[in-house]
């Protein structure tokens, strides 16, 4: 009964995973770790909480316009273009979920046939919108050796007159790597050369240690062709609040599906989410600070694990490190939950270079990440 279109895609390698230590941790077994799903542990921050309390006391219940409160859209116009140089204001924002209007961005721009390219390794749902959309997805490698830096070289060896756009995630999920200026410039320059547009996934634009987060839409002429994509999810522990943005020259286009689709965000989520955006920001910054310990006592756990090398990624709060053991990365994650009581996420579900890694979304507390590399430990041990 299910449609060609849906059998052609598996379910979500990242959210099955959190789905099974769900149903593992219901089934009695307490003692799991979860570095799988990339979401902060911490709770909202309170006066975004308050911020919703006080918008649901006051009755702000209703629907809201389809592209979001008129209030919303300026904070984060004013917000990115302060911040990212991207020169938007509020008619170029439509508030929709992030993954949401990553779905939204594929079904309204790509048609069967077109192909669209996307980094090998990417977050698991890339291929699947593409898919659906009835486009094709072509992976272009990026290595270890490189620190998952993009080459442009093959970016441009991927090109055919089929090429419709290109998808950059930076910081990456699920390898962390910020992608410099320098080669983001050069994407953008084959973009304008071959007229491909871009799918720019910005949702861990706040979580950046080192190195500095270039918005592909501020880059020249890239304006007209960019749909950059983010939200506050990971930057304000806001994940189950299912609040973002698409912003870009023309936003109608996708607002016809949303008026389709969900209409409009949450009422009062929207009015917390002006909050998030303009009140205090210091508990995002502790957050990124913390974030930043716990890579550092990751990787020096994993340095100490035979087997086991991984870069030292910039931001986002995943680490992917390679492993020399031959063993299938399915198996190895099975294995770590099974006999570890870990919850990794393998990396095939992110492409065909992911195989031979793992990843861990270190957005766990110390103690966790101590206790859980420590088994990791112990179950490579016995391979
Ligand atoms: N983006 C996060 C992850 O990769 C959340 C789950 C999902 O949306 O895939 O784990």
């Amino acid at each position: 009964m299910v449609s060609q279109r849906l059998q052609a895609v598996p379910p979500s390698g990242t959210v099955a995973i959190s789905n099974l230590v769900s149903e593992m941790k219901a089934s009695g077994i307490k003692d799991i770790i979860s570095f799988s799903v990339g979401e902060p542990d911490f709770t909202t921050p309170q006066n975004v909480i308050d911020a919703a309390i006080g918008s649901l006391q006051k009755g702000f219940t209703h629907y809201t316009p389809s592209m979001g409160m008129p209030e919303l859209r300026k904070a984060i116009a004013d917000s990115v273009k302060a911040k990212n140089n991207i020169p938007c204001s509020a008619q170029n924002v439509l508030v929709t979920p992030t993954k949401q209007a990553i779905f939204m961005w594929a079904l309204a721009y790509l048609d069967p046939g077109d192909e669209v390219i996307l980094p090998d390794p990417s977050w698991v749902s890339y291929e699947a919108v593409i898919l659906l959309a009835g486009a094709k997805p072509v992976y272009v490698p990026t290595y270890f050796e490189d620190g998952y830096i993009i080459n442009p070289d093959k970016v441009r060896e991927a090109i055919t007159p089929r090429t419709k756009a290109i998808v950059i995630c930076s910081p990456s999920n699920p390898t962390g790597a910020v992608q410099p200026e320098s080669v983001l410039k050069a994407i953008a320059d084959i973009c304008l050369e071959k007229d491909i547009i871009v799918l720019a996934d910005e949702i861990y634009e706040h979580v950046l240690y080192e190195g500095k987060h270039v918005s592909l839409a501020s880059l020249p002429g890239m304006w007209e062709r960019t749909y950059t994509v983010s939200g506050l999810s990971k930057t304000y522990a806001m994940t189950g609040w299912r609040i973002g943005w698409l912003i870009a020259d023309d936003v109608k286009s996708i607002n016809k599906l949303q008026s389709h689709s969900i209409t409009c965000c949450t009422s009062f989520v929207q009015e917390a989410a002006i909050e998030a955006i303009t009140g205090p920001q210091d508990a995002k910054e502790k957050m990124v600070a913390t974030f930043k310990k716990r890579r550092d006592l990751a990787l020096d756990l994993i340095d100490d694990i035979k087997g086991l090398e991984c870069n030292r990624p910039n931001g986002a709060f995943y680490l992917f490190p390679r492993y020399s053991m031959d063993i299938k990365s399915h198996d190895l994650a099975d294995k770590i939950l099974r006999e570890g009581h870990v919850a990794v996420t393998p990396g095939r579900a992110f492409g065909p270079c992911g195989e031979g890694s793992f990843r861990i979304s270190y957005a766990a507390s110390e103690e966790d990440i101590k206790e859980g590399m420590g088994r990791i430990k112990k179950v490579l041990s016995t391979l």
